[in-house]
């Protein structure tokens, strides 16, 4: 069956200019790809980093969302593992090599030739542009698509698809479970995912945000303890403290206060990806065998496990969903830290 691959997106001109309406043509499904309706797309921190190119890699003209939940509308004559009507998400990956030691170990965003991006990068043909998830559909090799489980709403679940993942691989890699004390900071997208997760794998949950205002959502969330870091009271009280602190702030901060928060052998996980050098006081990680680590999204198998995990547990993201004209006001409130805890924009207001 012939479809029509013309789809409606929302992109970015330029690097600081308005997102605005958009026309691309996705490409034909192969043997091995599928056709997705999205129907919904989360919003996250590292679009806003990416359209104001502050990363320094920035393609333009550029249509931001790796966080993608729809269904399937088509599938090649090879696909196996999914079929029309399925639920189904795209993060941040389309392709990668699949032939290195870390594609064959399903770590597909560390491929060592470089994975290709959902967007903001390039086709493994070196030349095609990718266009992500602000649009109304889109065309990917069945082994980067992800099952939803079929009890989660597709509009909560779309945000699992990077905050989920990028807080669940290192809570697992870390060993957050049972008997372990684990801090959250800052409380945004990905940080109140980190919240979830780490509840539900039974670590004591505390979370450092800038203030106090949040602090009931975040016991509701999970946390039993919650700090505001603009108090320096909070770093004498907590000194260490943690077995694993997951870092997801934005912005430049000194790494050297946080790290004191580390019992002997703890670590801390940086997710947040600020553009500026964060120095480190050698010191802080001499004494007491600290460790400073970071973490990058997640491989495809462990996407599945933490989905299905989220599925077991009933675990979505707190949302508001907006239309898509609404997403350069959402880029400003984000900014500002006034989002409760993710936007998800309803691609069914692109399609009008
Ligand atoms: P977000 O929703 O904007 O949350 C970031 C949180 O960081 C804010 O809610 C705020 O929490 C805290 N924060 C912001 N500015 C701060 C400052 N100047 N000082 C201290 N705390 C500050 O963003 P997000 O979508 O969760 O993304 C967070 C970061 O992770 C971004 O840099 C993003 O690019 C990156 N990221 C990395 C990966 C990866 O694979 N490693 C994947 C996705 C995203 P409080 O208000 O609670 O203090
Ligand atoms: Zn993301
Ligand atoms: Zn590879």
């Amino acid at each position: 069956m012939k479809v029509a691959l013309k789809t409606k997106a929302y992109a970015a001109a330029k690097a600081n200019q308005p997102l605005g309406p958009f026309e691309l043509v996705r490409r034909e499904p192969g043997p091995n790809d599928v056709l997705i309706d999205i129907k919904y797309c989360g919003v996250c921190h590292s679009d806003l980093h990416q359209v104001k190119d502050e990363w320094g890699n920035s393609i333009f003209p550029m249509v931001p969302g790796h966080e993608i939940a729809g269904v399937v509308v088509t599938t090649g004559d090879k696909v196996t593992k999914f079929k029309p009507g399925q639920h189904v998400g795209v993060g941040c990956l389309v392709d990668s090599c699949r032939d290195c030691a870390s594609c064959n170990d399903g770590f597909e965003q560390y491929c060592e030739k470089g994975f290709v991006g959902t967007y903001n990068g390039f086709e493994r043909d070196g030349k095609t542009p990718t266009y992500g998830g602000y649009s109304t559909q889109v065309v990917v090799d069945e082994r980067f698509v992800l099952s939803i489980p079929e009890n989660l709403p597709l509009d909560g679940a779309a945000p699992l698809l990077c905050a989920g993942i990028t807080t669940y691989s290192p809570l697992r890699h870390w060993n957050c479970g049972p008997g372990k004390n684990v801090a959250i900071v800052g409380m945004g997208g990905l940080g109140h995912m980190g919240i979830k997760l780490a509840h539900a794998m039974g670590a004591k949950v505390t979370v450092l945000s800038q203030s106090l205002k949040k602090e009931a959502d975040g016991r509701k969330l999970g946390a039993s303890e919650y700090y505001a870091t603009a108090d320096e009271e909070t770093f004498k009280k907590l000194a260490n403290s943690f077995d694993l602190i997951i870092n997801t702030i934005s912005a430049q901060f000194d790494v050297n206060k946080y790290l004191g928060l580390l019992k002997r052998d703890g670590t801390m996980v940086l997710v947040g990806a600020p553009p500026e050098a964060l120095p480190v006081q050698a010191f802080n990680l001499i004494f007491k065998r600290r460790a400073f680590a970071g973490s990058l999204i997640g491989g495809l198998p462990e996407t599945q496990e933490m989905l299905d995990f989220c599925g077991k547990h009933n675990i979505t993201s707190e949302i508001e969903v907006i239309p898509i004209d609404k997403i350069n006001e959402a880029y400003d409130r984000m900014l500002k830290g006034d989002v409760r805890y993710r936007f998800v924009i309803d691609i069914g207001s692109l399609k009008q």
